[in-house]
């Protein structure tokens, strides 16, 4: 049996935070608001993965209302993920994303999101697939507000 998951997220961006996407800091001024690293990245795969062995989403396990999650490394809450799809018996077959920002650039980094993501998920990188457009300079994630990422999963039963 294999099966799809499919996840979204997105934050505001912000002066005085890091922008971290896939547990890579990229330099920029600004960075991703959240209660966590604000990773959207990461966020999005974590859904995308519990979305395709219907086991909830990111918020049922690490609730925002939850002080112990504050500034948490997502790339953690996404290895915490993986690894309760794989307890349900699944094995990851690919993911793919896609973030969507206008400013910075990301093409030089995401062969490092890549191998970060891929790490995480204890598969090869072959399986992890990054991507990143810009929105043409309209709504949120073209005009510099915020940014946003969009992911799916394909898991198979062992
Ligand atoms: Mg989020």
């Amino acid at each position: 049996m294999i099966r799809v998951g499919h996840g979204f997220d997105a934050h505001r961006l912000a002066g005085g935070r890091k922008l971290i996407l896939g547990g890579v800091v990229i330099p920029y001024e600004k960075g991703s608001l959240g209660h966590s690293d604000g990773d959207v990245l990461a966020h999005a795969l974590a859904d995308a993965l519990l979305g395709a062995a219907s086991l909830g989403d990111l918020g049922s396990y690490f609730p925002e209302s939850d002080p112990q999650w504050r500034d948490a490394d997502s790339m953690v809450l996404l290895r915490t993920c993986a690894g309760k799809v794989g307890e349900a018996g699944f094995a990851i077959g690919n993911v793919d994303a896609t973030v969507v920002v206008q400013q910075p650039r990301l093409g030089p980094h995401l062969e490092s999101m890549r191998r970060s993501i891929a790490s995480a998920l204890a598969v090869t990188d072959e399986r992890v697939s990054i991507k990143a457009k810009s929105s043409d300079g309209m709504g949120y994630t073209g005009d510099g507000t915020g940014i946003a990422a969009y992911a799916v999963a394909l898991i198979e039963r062992i």
